[in-house]
C-alpha cells in the first residue's frame, strides 16, 4: 500500500511536470508570433526612417546638379563676354565673378560626392534590413503554419496527461494528495523527494534519526521536517542507487 501511493506519488509528480512545461508551450507559442510582428514593425519603421533619408539626400543632389550646371552656364557665357570688354576694370570685375563662381561650383562637387556617398551607405543599409526582414519573414511564415498543428498536439497530448494524473491521485488517500496540492501550490519544485543517507533531497539538510528510521519503515508517508516537502526513502523506490 504504501510502496504503490509512494510510486502514484512520484507518477503524479511526473505528470504535473509534463503539464506545466506543456501549458507554457501553449501559452508561449503565440506569444513568438506576436514577438516576431513587434520586430517587423520595428524593421518596416527603420525602413520607412531610411527611405526618408534617402529621398532628402536625393533631392539634394538634384538641386547641386542644377545649381553647378546653372553656374557652369553663366560662367561659358561670362568667358565668351570677356573678349568684348574694353575696359580693364570691368574685365578684372568679370574675372573675380568667374573665379567665384567656379569656387562655389568646385564646393557644390565635393558636397555632391558626399551625398553619393551617403547614398550609397543608405541603399546598402536597405539591403541588409531587406535580408533581415525577408528572413524574420520567412521564419514568421514557418512558425504560422506550424503553429496550429503544435497546439493540436499540445492539446492532445494534455489530454492524455490529465487522464493519466486523474488515475494517479486515485491511488493517493485524500489527505496526502491534499498535502501534495497544497506544497505543490506554495513551493518550489519539486514536491515529492528522496531521501537518500539521511539527507533530503529538496533543501539538502540531514532529516533527524528518528524521523529517518520511521522513513525507512515505510508505514506512512512522511514530511521533511525542514522544507515540508513529502519524503520517501531512496532505496524503497531504487534499491540498486541506495547500494552505490
Ligand atoms: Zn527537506
Amino acid at each position: 500500500m504504501y510502496q504503490k501511493q509512494i510510486e502514484q506519488l512520484i507518477v503524479l509528480q511526473e505528470v504535473d511536470d509534463e503539464i506545466l512545461e506543456l501549458t507554457s508551450e501553449i501559452e508561449q507559442a503565440p506569444k513568438e508570433l506576436t514577438d516576431l510582428e513587434e520586430q517587423m514593425g520595428e524593421f518596416e519603421e527603420r525602413r520607412t526612417q531610411i527611405d526618408e533619408k534617402m529621398s532628402i539626400l536625393k533631392e539634394q543632389k538634384k538641386k547641386l546638379s542644377f545649381e553647378i550646371e546653372e553656374d557652369a552656364g553663366k560662367i561659358k557665357k561670362s568667358k565668351n563676354k570677356l573678349m568684348l570688354v574694353g575696359n580693364t576694370k570691368e574685365y578684372h570685375a568679370m574675372m573675380r565673378e568667374m573665379d567665384s563662381l567656379e569656387k562655389l561650383n568646385r564646393m557644390r562637387d565635393d558636397e555632391q560626392e558626399a551625398v553619393r556617398e551617403e547614398l550609397v551607405r543608405q541603399d546598402e543599409a536597405t539591403q541588409a534590413l531587406n535580408d533581415e526582414m525577408s528572413g524574420v519573414q520567412e521564419q514568421y511564415d514557418a512558425l504560422k503554419t506550424t503553429l496550429d498543428e503544435r497546439l493540436d498536439k499540445a492539446n492532445k497530448k494534455l489530454e492524455t496527461l490529465v487522464r493519466k494524473r486523474k488515475k494517479a491521485c486515485k491511488a493517493v488517500p485524500p489527505p496526502i494528495l491534499g498535502r501534495y496540492e497544497f506544497i505543490r501550490e506554495r513551493m518550489e519544485h519539486p514536491v515529492i523527494v528522496p531521501v537518500s543517507e539521511g539527507v533530503c533531497a529538496g533543501c539538502n539538510i540531514m532529516i533527524p534519526p528518528q524521523a529517518y528510521n520511521d522513513l525507512q519503515k515505510g508505514q506512512q508517508i512522511l514530511s521533511c521536517p525542514n522544507c515540508q516537502r513529502l519524503i520517501y526513502w531512496q532505496a524503497h523506490v531504487q534499491p540498486a542507487a541506495e547500494q552505490q
